[in-house]
């Protein structure tokens, strides 16, 4: 039997899971959470034995699904492409992981019958960012089949800011309805706390990225300022030696030349140098989410 505070270094160091895949683990260890993921052969085999251990129960799809790659976002997006043989060696499994087996066949059965507002609830998503992803599905599925750029831009609570996500750091797995939106706020500060009884080490590694800057772009990558602050209510400053980047290309590099943004809204701003201009920025692509400063860590 492993023991608790053995648990986060299993998960992490001995089966390489990423952090916010282990945050939900923990979630579903401690609570009635379930977890929804797709898993290769090699990472279902391990998680399979672990959860035997420890008493969680997994539920595994019969067939395989292969992802859609999407365009330097780490495969956060999850659109899938078309369903495989369970007897191919490539793709994923779509696995429901939780303490309660009714629940988890509940949860299996809902997924797959397409119902998103029983699935969300059984997962933990507020009926608020339920409601959003419904209205907001139309729309997602031109883009990548993701909800970010439905999340209003400008300022946002730390604790809602999800775009760590693409980084696998992540306080909460589901899309906010909205920058300050309550519940998710009340999630994802309890998650916090929930890991912090685990590991206080590994629960402070997400909050690097919860309080952070973000320029997102659904084409360009999604980068992330650790060190910007507003100057006035238009210019905003940051170090370009500490970005950090899910891919690499012509936005990364045009915000790594610059030192500061004018911005007028979070879809159109410029970037500058001192006071040459570096490149105008102006795109329902694109959104800059801002983390607001008046909300600390208590
Ligand atoms: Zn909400």
């Amino acid at each position: 039997m492993i023991k608790e505070k053995n648990l986060i270094p299993k998960l992490r160091e001995e089966l390489h899971l990423i952090p916010s895949f282990v945050r939900e683990i923990i979630q579903s260890f401690e609570t009635q959470k379930i977890t929804r993921s797709f898993l290769n052969d090699r990472d279902l085999y391990a998680c399979s034995k672990v959860f035997d251990e420890i008493g969680l129960k997994i539920f595994i799809s019969s067939v395989k699904f292969s992802m859609e790659s999407d365009l330097g976002k780490g495969g956060y997006s999850n659109a899938i492409l078309t369903t495989t043989s369970e007897n191919s060696a490539e793709g994923f499994y779509r696995v429901h992981i939780g303490a309660n087996e009714n629940d988890l066949a509940i949860a299996k059965q809902m997924d797959e019958e397409g119902d998103d507002v029983g699935l969300g609830k059984m997962l933990g998503i507020p009926d608020c960012c339920i409601q959003k992803f419904m209205d907001y599905q139309a729309q997602a599925v031109d883009i990548q089949n993701d909800y970010l750029l439905g999340i209003q831009g400008g300022q946002i609570s730390p604790w809602v800011n999800v775009c760590g996500q693409y980084f696998e750091y992540g306080l909460v797995s589901y899309f906010p309805c909205s920058p300050y939106c309550k519940y998710t706020c009340e999630q994802s500060e309890n998650n916090f706390n929930l890991l912090s009884g685990f590991s206080r080490e590994f629960a402070k590694e997400f909050l690097k990225y919860q309080f952070a800057d973000y320029v997102y772009s659904e084409y360009d990558g999604i980068h992330m300022i650790q060190s910007g602050s507003y100057v006035d209510s238009q210019t905003y400053r940051y170090e370009n030696a500490v970005i950090e980047s899910s891919s690499r290309n012509l936005l990364s590099e045009m915000l790594r030349k610059g030192d500061n943004l004018s911005i007028r809204s979070p879809s159109d701003f410029s970037i500058y140098s001192q006071k040459s201009l570096i490149s105008n920025i102006s795109s329902e692509y694109v959104k800059f989410f801002i983390f607001d400063r008046g909300i600390t860590i208590d």
